[in-house]
């Protein structure tokens, strides 16, 4: 292993692996303070810590990152989002000084910076499209209010050491002047640094100047620009996209009712058969996984869909009768259950709809691991685990995927490439 990442939420080290692997690094996602497969030049732990109490959050980082430098990662990444979620107190802070103890790193780069997603760093202020990140509607996030926009200033109640800056006209005055300045912030006692960058072409340029950093720390942006410098010391084996093709029947789980869901779960159903999960029958203890599973089996050669997809007036309806929260968890462990169940069973292609419904599924079928493949849509990798054999996997988030994702996922998890009619 080359690069050692940790991500502080699952669906960010879900983007990341995605992103390390289109960069050309065979790449596995690990699930929790995970273990498993570990023949890979990028691995990717996913964490629950942007919001965890910071011992916590400490405690499981040095994990993680102690078993990735165990598997001989040159150089770690502590990836967080590009609005720097984060309390007063932490957890970005805390967690990076921890890391640099632990690696020895002298100085590490801060940089939240995406552009792509409008996320710009200029002068160390943090923006949001046009907006500054407190008036972008972070500073009203329920859990991580971000009330300001100076990173270097909100960091700095993080942490214990003080914290240095890099403004813009040093990042585009070139490599060596860019590590001088590194150097200097370093010999001034400041070993967070914040990096301003408001393009690609900045992130690319800070990422080539901390190729030698121990510790790398910042949102999906700065992680980007990464593999091209093991490519440059030649030591990527160019078989990132290597996987094994899934032979197996497949099933689609669809427990997200967002907009993009709708449509994909109306698309599938042209051309397969479907099960309708009505929450209140879930509720009421008259659907049960045994009783789907038996349905899925009994349609298993057709690509079936299990949903409890529904519209938003049928979904404020259930949440008024039970409790939003109640009839969140029961599906969540309803479909968890099922892909267990499925699994179990010889079901060998899962094709999941919805974040929440993603997490419950893996961790109900105890994946450790999981090899990232090449991507189905924009940010929607194939994925390959080991249970009694290779598991294909597509774990769709929310409003991602073209209409036709269901069957397409299953098409390539099983290495077929057909289309089917977009809707
Ligand atoms: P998305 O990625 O679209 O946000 P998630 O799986 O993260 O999808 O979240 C959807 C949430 O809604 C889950 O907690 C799920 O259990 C719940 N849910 C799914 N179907 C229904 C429904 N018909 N009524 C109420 N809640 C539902």
């Amino acid at each position: 292993m080359l690069l050692g990442a940790i991500a502080d939420d699952f669906t960010g080290a879900s983007d990341l692996a995605n992103a390390l692997a289109r960069g050309g690094m065979s790449t596995t996602q690990f699930v929790g303070a995970g273990r498993g497969k570990t023949d890979c030049e990028a691995g990717v732990i996913a964490l629950k810590t942007r919001s965890a109490p910071i011992d916590d959050a400490v405690r499981q980082s040095l994990e993680a990152a102690r078993w990735l430098l165990d598997q001989g990662c040159e150089q770690i990444l502590f990836q967080y989002s590009s609005t720097f979620d984060s309390t007063q107190a932490g957890n970005i802070g805390p967690v990076t000084e921890a890391l640099l103890r632990l690696t020895n790193a002298g100085v590490t780069v801060v940089c939240p910076a995406f552009p792509a997603m409008g996320r710009r760093l200029f002068m160390g202020h943090l923006f949001v499209g046009d907006r500054l990140l407190s008036e972008s509607g972070m500073q009203d996030h329920p859990l991580t209010p971000m009330t300001d926009p100076d990173i270097r200033r909100w960091l700095r109640q993080q942490t214990r050491g003080e914290i240095g800056g890099i403004t813009l006209d040093v990042v585009r005055s070139g490599t060596a002047a860019l590590r001088n300045s590194l150097r200097a912030e370093l010999t001034a006692g400041h070993r967070l640094v914040v990096v301003d960058a408001i393009e690609d072409s900045d992130l690319a340029a800070i990422a080539a100047a901390i190729a030698d950093h121990k510790l790398v720390t910042g949102s999906l942006g700065i992680a980007q620009g990464l593999p091209q410098n093991f490519r440059e010391q030649g030591k990527l084996s160019g078989t990132a996209a290597a996987v094994p093709l899934v032979d197996g029947p497949g099933v689609v789980l669809c427990g997200s009712c967002s907009t993009a869901s709708q449509n994909q779960v109306a698309c599938h159903l042209q051309n397969h058969p479907g099960l309708a999960i009505d929450p209140a029958v879930l509720m009421r203890g008259s659907m049960s996984v045994e009783r789907a599973a038996r349905w899925v089996e009994l349609n298993a050669a057709e690509n079936p869909i299990v949903y409890s997809t529904a519209a938003p007036e049928v979904v404020d309806f259930v949440q008024q009768r039970f409790g939003q929260a109640d009839v969140g968890k029961k599906i969540e462990a309803f479909f968890g259950g099922l892909a267990r169940r499925l699994a179990d069973a010889g079901i060998r292609q899962i094709v999941v709809g919805g974040s929440e419904t993603s997490i419950a599924v893996v961790d109900a079928l105890g994946l450790k691991s999981m090899t990232v493949g090449p991507e189905i849509d924009p940010g929607l990798p194939l994925l390959i685990a080991d249970r009694s054999g290779p598991l294909g996997l597509a774990l769709k988030s929310g409003n991602l995927g073209t209409p036709d994702f269901f069957i397409r996922a299953l098409d390539r998890i099983a290495g077929l490439e057909r289309h089917f009619a977009v809707l």
